[in-house]
């Protein structure tokens, strides 16, 4: 059992002959994809308060010095994406601020919200009213603050980086894998389509990495509504010096994810944090999220680069681009779906069209330019260059 697994009863069954499969397992043994997707997304860090403090992580403010966006600041960013052809409203923030973010509970209060995930539920009604689809990545949540914010959300993730006690979760207030375990869970147990990952470099084993895939392939058999495994390299940064796994590292950890997971989940790795064209032979076929809306958005000769970097890692590796919706074409309802000969069809055990609701599939289907886009992208065609302004 997992640490901290027995607090939230989450059994996950994890072979051993399997976790013995998989530590053998090398680039040359995965097939190369054919293609690699990617999703064109604003990122919207709606707090930095965050109530761990995890070694590696520059993400989080201490009290005092935590941000928390305004709606009109949420708003001008979806609008801007919209413009710039996104589809995806990225809401990425640590677990729910404790009590010693006197502030944010304050200003929460203050703007009438009892606390940061009904706030999140506000900031996802803006991104669907000016266009994007929502997807969160809140930290960990239970399965009735899942439900909540499901009606809201295309997709939602939360990285389990993995099944390990390892010192970079130290301190007193520290995440434990069990209660990553119970988020992934609770994602399928209400039927949210979801994304996870496992960090390499933080200390962990390689056989805790092989364990840490089974785990999430467990809870994706039982559910169904895995849709993507980002295998993320620690960086170095300014609060720790983590050393950056080598490229061998990668590949291997890569394979195994290729590997231990089935087909219909995609194997993502960041591109800003990875040698991505040399790791797609290994069984890469997402290169997640790329954002135009970036600080040098108003800066034509910079606002690009990031897609371009997408063509030429395709390029390189030697396979086709295309771009997705925040949610896979597989969790549309029949009428979204314009691929159904792809052999990449929906998991038949959850009812046609119950992954994505009803607010969510209608955004896709509105008559307006953004459902237009919506649609667009989900059939493939969309142009992989910058909108005109
Ligand atoms: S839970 Fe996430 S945001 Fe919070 S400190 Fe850890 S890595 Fe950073």
């Amino acid at each position: 059992m997992f640490p901290g697994a027995d607090e939230y009863g989450v059994e996950v069954d994890v072979d051993a002959d399997e976790v013995d499969r998989l530590l053998s397992v090398g680039p040359d043994d995965v097939e190369k994809p054919t293609s690699v997707s990617f999703s064109r997304n604003v990122f919207l860090p709606l707090t930095t308060a965050c109530r761990y403090t995890c070694t590696y992580c520059t993400y989080y403010d201490v009290p005092g010095q935590a941000t928390l966006m305004s709606l009109d600041e949420v708003r001008d960013v979806v609008r801007m994406g919209a413009d710039a052809g996104c589809t995806e409203a990225l809401f990425t923030f640590g677990d729910e601020p404790d009590d010693r973010y006197t502030e944010i509970h304050r200003q929460l209060d203050e703007w009438g919200y009892d606390d940061i995930l009904d706030y999140l539920a506000a900031a996802c009604e803006v991104a669907l009213d000016e266009g994007l689809l929502p997807h969160s990545n809140p930290g960990d949540l239970t399965r009735e603050q899942m439900a909540d914010l499901a009606p809201l959300n295309a997709s939602m993730g939360v990285m389990l980086e993995t099944t390990a006690d390892v010192d970079a979760h130290a301190g007193n207030r520290r995440k434990t894998p069990g209660q990553r375990l119970n988020t992934i869970r609770a994602a399928g147990e209400v039927g949210m389509p979801f994304t996870t990952g496992i960090l390499v470099g933080i200390g962990e084993s390689w056989r805790d990495r092989a364990e840490s895939l089974l785990a999430i392939r467990d809870l994706h058999e039982r559910y169904g509504h895995v849709q993507e495994v980002i295998v993320q390299n620690v960086v170095p940064n300014e609060r720790s010096d983590f050393e950056r796994p080598s490229i061998e590292t990668m590949r291997r950890v890569v394979a195994m994810a290729r590997a231990a997971l089935p087909e219909e989940v995609s194997v993502q790795v960041p591109p800003n944090l990875s040698e991505a064209a040399s790791l797609v032979d290994c069984g890469v076929d997402d290169l997640g999220g790329v954002s135009p809306v970036t600080d040098d958005y108003v800066n034509p000769d910079y606002a690009w680069p990031a897609l371009q970097e997408l063509v030429d890692i395709a390029d390189e590796a030697g396979v086709s681009l295309h771009e997705r919706l925040p949610v896979y074409e597989r969790f549309l309802p029949s009428d979204l779906r314009y691929d159904a000969d792809s052999g990449r069809v929906a998991d038949d055990r959850r009812a046609d069209g119950d992954w994505v609701r009803d607010r969510i599939a209608d955004r896709i289907r509105a008559g307006d330019i953004h459902g237009q886009r919506f649609r667009d992208v989900a059939r493939g065609d969309s142009p992989l260059t910058v909108p005109e302004n």
